[in-house]
């Protein structure tokens, strides 16, 4: 619209149908989508379009932490570049957090400096250059803050319909991102961080889709802890606790981040190696077996060893064409069991004599 004080004209009126057409559109879109990372991004490049603007970026309310709203990686064409040593995140406590839960609306830089002035955070905001800033809140709790480059239109300016423009997207963008982090915090597991099983098994059965299609190796490795009773039985089960979080970490640390590590069972892991031969994934699972046989676990003072068994499998077309995520895990689980019996802390690859060798066995090893 040309004035805020100005008669709306017919071609007024037919914008404002179009927009919200096209916010509809979005909703549809935007509701569809549950991985978050997935999410986020359509919500920075639809917005983008939509504000007609270089580039934008997005905090995002870590939803396991839940103490901080984290940039991370979701940024597009912000200029000048972030900075990759700066971590740039707003507490949870920040008091611009509490400021902006209650008047949700499109910001300037310089108002949102304003409420938290010479504070580390305005300086991290006005180092990203933003033009405007657009908290996402639903059930009054700000679980996003969205900002925008630079303006390609007059001169740079946002109207006033604009801002509102921006401020509805913001409002309904928002009850998709709650979704997107319930489904997050629902399919992860809290003493480890790591996805479920069900969540393990959905994304491999894409992966593999993917791979049948275009023909590229996935692998899959399955590790369980050696004698892990035995920790919970002489240490405690707090100790035992404590020893599943550290694996999963320094699991989570021996893969790319396009690699999926799941909490599979009480203390069995799954991990999905994408576009990954069978020669690799070995290397990793011998990386993962030799980086915990190597760590100094340490609990109340007290030092302890942990090792692990594995099995590894891989899908290719040619020597390996497994039809499901059933059938690869399966055989990662016999690969891991003939490691179990072979003296553990070993890692088995599940080629055809192995697994002829032993045809199937009881679920959990
Ligand atoms: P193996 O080398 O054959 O795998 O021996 P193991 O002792 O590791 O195997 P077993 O299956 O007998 O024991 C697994 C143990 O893992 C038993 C169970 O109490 C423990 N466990 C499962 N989930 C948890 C958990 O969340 N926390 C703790 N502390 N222990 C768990
Ligand atoms: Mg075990
Ligand atoms: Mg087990």
């Amino acid at each position: 619209m040309t004035e805020d004080t100005a008669v709306p004209s017919r071609l007024d009126y037919e914008k404002q149908i179009y927009d919200l057409n096209q916010t509809l559109l979005l909703f549809r879109s935007l509701s569809s989508t549950f991985e978050l990372p997935k999410l986020i991004e359509s919500i920075l490049y639809t917005t983008m379009a939509q504000m007609r603007v270089t580039g934008a970026g997005m905090f995002i309310l870590d939803p396991i932490q839940d103490n901080a709203y984290n940039m991370g990686d979701y940024y597009i064409n912000v200029d000048p570049d972030p900075d990759p040593i700066v971590s740039y995140s707003i507490p949870k406590t920040s008091a611009l957090v509490e400021k902006l839960e209650t008047n949700p609306r499109a910001y300037t830089l310089q108002e949102v400096k304003a409420m938290i002035p010479s504070s580390k955070e305005s300086r991290m905001l006005d180092s990203l250059n933003p033009t405007l800033l657009i908290p996402f809140v639903t059930k009054k709790k700000m679980n996003g803050l969205l900002f925008l480059g630079e303006h390609l239109e007059f001169g740079g300016e946002f109207s006033a319909y604009d801002k509102k423009q921006i401020a509805d997207i913001a409002s309904i963008a928002a009850i998709t991102v709650n979704n997107a982090s319930l489904l997050e915090i629902s399919s992860t597991d809290m003493t480890t961080h790591l996805k479920f099983k069900y969540y393990f098994f959905n994304v491999l059965s894409d992966r593999l889709e993917e791979a049948l299609a275009s023909d590229v190796p996935l692998s899959v490795l399955m590790f369980d802890i050696d004698f892990f009773k035995a920790v919970n039985d002489s240490f405690g089960h707090a100790c035992g606790d404590y020893i599943l979080e550290k694996v999963a970490y320094i699991i989570k640390k021996s893969i790319r981040s396009r690699d999926l590590a799941s909490r599979y069972g009480g203390e069995e892991f799954t991990i999905m190696l994408n576009k990954t031969t069978a020669e690799n994934a070995v290397k990793v699972a011998e990386r993962i077996r030799h980086n915990i046989e190597q760590y100094d676990f340490t609990y109340n003072n007290k030092h302890l060893r942990i090792t692990l068994s594995g099995g590894v499998t891989t899908f290719t077309s040619a020597k390996n064409p497994a039809k499901s995520a059933n059938i690869l895990v399966d055989q990662a689980d016999r690969a891991l069991y003939f490691s179990k019996e072979h003296g553990r802390n070993c890692v088995t690859f599940a080629d055809d004599a192995m697994l002829a060798s032993i045809a199937h066995h009881k679920e959990g090893v």
